[in-house]
């Protein structure tokens, strides 16, 4: 079925791929307990408390949406052009703790996977189609040149966010494009002058 809010998947997609865990401040978008909260349908809920167990059973350092956001950011910097087990990794990474086999009907044996099987991915969530939609449409992942941050764009030639500072970095560009232009332009006449005297 087609979403009708897709494009709204992926742009919380790359609000997700910009969030930063050290970041605390209560008003600030890179907050992850903000996104959180302004998403609670994006991805399960479970899901944001969840930390993965290395081979031996001893829990990882990071949560798993750290590690899954370490993926996706790679995968954007490759505009998703990236492989099927790459893909496979990005989707099979987000799931609800609560449908893992070893979580919830083998809980002491104390082993918690980082991907989930086919099986235990009940149906996709918002995150999961906005990945899918992504690698079908690669062209709209970008990241912008000036700040760096993770962006989805409706028109190609697009290159930075919406962001203040970047909108004006961007007029400050073509203003000197534009100044070069012109003087270069001038070079030409003056030389042309020069010549046929
Ligand atoms: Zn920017």
């Amino acid at each position: 079925m087609k979403r009708p809010d897709e494009f709204r998947d992926v742009q919380a997609l790359a609000e997700f791929a910009n969030l930063d865990n050290n970041n605390h401040d209560p008003l600030d978008r890179r907050n992850f307990e903000n996104f959180r909260n302004n998403y609670p349908e994006f991805v399960p809920q479970a899901w944001w408390d969840y930390r993965p167990t290395d081979s031996e059973r001893k829990p990882l350092a990071n949560n798993q949406w750290e590690l899954n956001q370490e993926m996706l950011r790679e995968a954007w910097e490759n505009q998703f052009a990236i492989g099927m087990f790459d893909l496979l990794r990005l989707l099979t990474s987000v799931f609800d703790p609560n449908d893992l086999t070893d979580v919830a009907v083998f809980p002491s044996l104390g082993h918690r996977p980082m991907f989930a099987t086919m099986a235990e991915i009940a149906d996709p969530c918002p995150y999961q189609n906005a990945v899918l939609y992504l690698r079908e449409h690669p062209w709209q992942a970008k990241v912008c040149e000036n700040c760096h941050c993770y962006i989805v764009v409706r028109v190609a030639k697009t290159r930075l966010c919406d962001k203040d500072e970047c909108g004006n970095s961007i007029r400050e560009i073509n203003h000197r494009a534009s100044k070069l232009r012109s003087y270069h332009r001038n070079k030409a006449r003056r030389k042309k002058r020069s010549k046929s005297r």
